[in-house]
């Protein structure tokens, strides 16, 4: 349902505004035009009871001496807003009626309780005709109130009138107000959104004056440097921690291949062959983190030099087909020769990395492609799988840090660190990574990079050698 809290606190301010003014505007109305109605009826009843008294001491004698002519005169006589009058004998009976053109006359009995009465349109009023305490009859009078409905009317329009130019200015003031409020509370948004896009927690919100949204800015900006202090502190200690766990892993691999190459029992080799896999496991994780740690301190150097392409893929499948016989690696090179400048070391990463991912998230599928293919901007490498697939909705977000899809892979086990460093050192390149993937059909990732000038393009000595331990 639409409540308040779905409309902008702009509109917020400007309602209330607009409602408060309504509302005083509409109290004070209210309070003036009922004192000033009430004193008028005051009024008007003290100025028709002095008209009856009047009346009632004229025709006493016209009562005592049964001379309705002379009554009805007197009662002729009385103020034009009087616009019926009667005399009323003792015994409650019409002595003498009068009543002006187009007016009905009184109809009804008086009350003897009430000495005045009001009606929509009129005001009646009684008065006793008393001679030495003998009631002798009663006047009752009829008096138009045409004068209360017109006061009534222009006080209506007025109050309309008041009340549209005070809306009127409380929605400017509100407008004015959302200036202060709204307004600063939007461009706060507006960079908060920028720093979470960007990943710029260095960025600062500007704080201007002195009141709550200011305070809000700063607390939010301390909240800032918190957060870049908590990401140095964690970089620092991924650094720390990867480079005080490799030494000790490093030896540690060595004896364990030491002990391997060494004649045992059948099973105590298994054991310590199983010993090396994790220590080579851990070896990679070290590496994956202490690239991270590079990556996010700026300390990752690039050795830029020219490649052959080609050459390197060809390297890695051979290499990785070597230690995963599980899988059959096809590789279709759709161009030759091609020259990068890149860091080799680095680019071969990328790839065993993309190529040991479509092994791990393809249990069940035996086939991988690997493909190089000339595109406008330079070259492309694709690495197709037939697994578990990535859904479209985490596409980008695989390639952040430790992010790992939600989909089917709880069981393959990973840090996802992979596949950030590989964005991050095909980025250094100037190229562009991405993925193509549908949950149950398998994937491509691709990367693309730029090539040296055709016509220096020369072969590079073939190389075999892999950073993927076993
Ligand atoms: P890791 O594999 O260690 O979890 P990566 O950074 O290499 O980390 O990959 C990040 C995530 O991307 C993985 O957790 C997985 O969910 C998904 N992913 C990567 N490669 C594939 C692939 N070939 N098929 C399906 N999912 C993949």
């Amino acid at each position: 349902m639409f409540g308040l809290r779905d409309i902008s606190i702009k509109n917020k301010l400007v309602l209330m505004q607009v409602l408060t003014c309504i509302i005083v505007l509409g109290l004070c109305f209210a309070a003036f035009v009922i004192t000033d109605i009430n004193g008028y009826k005051e009024r008007k009843v003290n100025s028709t009871v002095s008209i009856a008294n009047v009346i009632s001491s004229n025709s006493v004698s016209a009562i005592q001496f049964l001379d309705n002519n002379a009554a009805y005169e007197i009662l002729r006589k009385v103020e034009s807003d009087v616009v019926s009058a009667t005399i009323l004998d003792s015994k409650g009976k019409v002595f003498a009626s009068y009543t002006r053109k187009g007016h009905s006359p009184i109809k009804f009995q008086p009350t003897y309780e009430d000495h005045y009465q009001f009606t929509d349109d009129f005001l009646y009023v009684y008065k006793d005709i008393v001679d030495s305490k003998e009631a002798l009859g009663r006047v009752c009078l009829k008096v138009e109130l045409s004068e209360l409905k017109a006061i009534k009317a222009q006080k209506f329009q007025i109050a309309t009138i008041i009340l549209l130019i005070g809306v009127g200015l409380a929605f400017l003031i509100g407008l004015l107000n959302q200036r202060y409020i709204s307004r600063p509370l939007l461009s706060l948004v507006k960079v908060i959104r920028q720093i979470r896009e960007e990943q710029n927690y260095r960025t600062h919100v500007p704080v201007n004056g002195n009141d709550e949204i200011s305070a809000l800015s700063a607390e939010f900006n301390n909240l800032m440097d918190e957060v870049v202090r908590s990401h140095q502190k964690k970089d620092e200690f991924i650094g720390v921690a990867s480079h005080e766990l490799k030494t000790p892993l490093t030896s540690v691999k060595l004896y364990l291949e030491c002990l391997a190459r060494m004649d045992h029992e059948q099973q105590a080799k298994s054991f310590v062959l199983k010993a090396n896999e994790g220590v080579n496991k851990l070896h990679l994780l070290i590496l994956d983190l202490l690239d991270v740690s590079k990556l996010q301190s700026g300390q990752l150097q690039l050795n830029l030099k020219e490649l052959t392409i080609e050459n390197l893929v060809q390297t890695c499948v051979e290499n990785t087909q070597m230690n995963n016989s599980g899988h059959k690696i096809m590789l279709n090179c759709g161009t030759s020769n091609t020259i990068v400048l890149a860091d080799e070391d680095r680019l071969e990463q990328v790839i065993n990395n993309l190529l040991a991912n479509a092994i791990k998230y393809s249990p069940n599928e035996k086939e991988i492609y690997i493909s190089t293919q000339q595109i406008e901007s330079g070259i492309k490498i694709s690495i197709q799988d037939f697994g578990i697939g990535v859904a479209k909705a985490e596409h980008s977000k695989i390639f952040e840090r430790f992010y790992r899809a939600t989909g089917g892979n709880s069981v393959i086990s990973g840090f996802g660190l992979g596949l950030y460093i590989c964005s991050q050192i095909i980025k250094r390149h100037e190229g562009i990574i991405g993925v193509n993937s549908e949950p149950g059909k398998g994937s491509t990732f691709y990367f693309e990079l730029p090539v040296v000038n055709q016509s220096k393009k020369r072969p590079v000595q073939k190389k075999s050698r892999s950073r993927h331990l076993n």
